[in-house]
């Protein structure tokens, strides 16, 4: 079994872990970000706001008009 060469610092393990909880907060909220336009959006469904999934546009979304 591979066993690290040396203890990660504290600054190294801290930051690893703080990308982790940011991560995992959308998860345990049953969101996801998107990659397209970074809006919320639910895991596995098209994008509200700009209408991609899986990098391409798949429906268009009308823009409102007053
Ligand atoms: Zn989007």
């Amino acid at each position: 079994m591979a066993v690290p060469k040396r203890r990660k610092s504290r600054s190294t393990t801290r930051h690893r872990k703080a990308q982790y909880m940011k991560k995992l907060k959308y998860i345990k909220e049953g969101l996801s970000r998107c990659p397209q336009c970074d809006a919320v959006k639910r895991p596995h469904h098209i994008c509200p706001n700009c209408g991609y999934y899986k990098d391409a546009q798949v429906v268009t979304i009308k823009e409102k008009t007053k």
